[in-house]
């Protein structure tokens, strides 16, 4: 579960104040899938960068389970971090590493021992679908695959909450369905709390159980997805 209260982030522009986020709250239960949508500049990207403490909000707090992520000390944010799992829109792939390479990355930055890294890389694989493309370079892959192998990365540390920026609109029609399907499996099956920041609908239909709409820094509309599309 994730909870975003009254989320203020002002930025200063020589003597100009610009507010991004202007008081934004969401709840997020475990098991869920929310989308926030909105036009361009209207703080997406702020949220993002406060949730996953690339930025301090200039006020209110961000809990997921009910500890405190807003909060955690400069050298505590390492850490914290690894309970939102991220993916983009381009997997950002290390072309020279192979598919399990890419996924071991994470936690081979956390020192986890090379034996449960080979377990846990077997256990992605096997999730995301790509088994039979463990030793395959991300040349050799397709948009879809490799946002699989983005998608088995993010949750290499097992994140509580993942964390998906435009994870499908780089995709054509066709692999963003198979995409979003299988984020919501991985959804049931694991338990996530998941974010979906997009600006496109069918997006959003598809596979969010509740919505925000971001307008200047507010959340104008928010709710279950039948209430919320029937007025988009
Ligand atoms: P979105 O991702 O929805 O397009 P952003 O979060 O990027 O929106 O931007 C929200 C508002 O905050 C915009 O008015 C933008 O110009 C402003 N903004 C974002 N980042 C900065 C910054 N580093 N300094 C000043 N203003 C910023
Ligand atoms: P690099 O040469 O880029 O460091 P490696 O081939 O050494 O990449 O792989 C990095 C890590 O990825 C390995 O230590 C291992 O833990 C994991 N790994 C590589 N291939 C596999 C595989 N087929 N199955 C599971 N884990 C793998």
């Amino acid at each position: 579960m994730i909870t975003v209260t009254d989320l203020r982030k002002v930025y200063r522009q020589g003597t100009r104040e610009v507010v991004a986020l202007d008081g934004v709250s969401m709840s997020v239960p475990k098991g869920s899938i929310h989308g926030i949508i909105g036009h361009s500049g209207a703080g997406k990207s702020t949220l993002v960068r406060c949730l996953t403490l690339l930025d301090r909000p200039s006020s209110g707090t961000v809990t997921i389970d009910g500890r405190e992520l807003t909060n955690v000390k400069d050298s505590e944010i390492r850490l914290a971090r690894r309970r939102i799992g991220m993916v983009f829109q381009h997997a950002n792939l290390m072309d020279s590493r192979t598919t399990a390479a890419n996924i071991a990355h994470p936690l081979e930055l956390v020192g986890t021992p090379k034996r449960d890294i080979e377990a846990r890389v077997q256990e992605l694989l096997a999730l995301v679908g790509l088994d039979q493309f463990a030793d395959a370079y991300p040349a050799q892959l397709s948009g879809g695959q490799k946002q699989r192998v983005g998608i088995a990365r993010a949750l290499a540390a097992h994140p509580d909450v993942l964390l998906c920026d435009e994870p499908t609109s780089a995709l054509d029609p066709r692999t963003t369905d198979e995409i979003l399907d299988l984020i919501s499996e991985l959804t049931n099956r694991l338990g996530l709390t998941v974010l979906i920041i997009t600006h496109e609908m069918n997006v959003v239909k598809r596979i969010c159980d509740s919505v925000s709409l971001l307008e200047a820094g507010r959340v104008v509309e928010h709710g279950p997805l039948q209430e919320v599309a029937s007025h988009l």
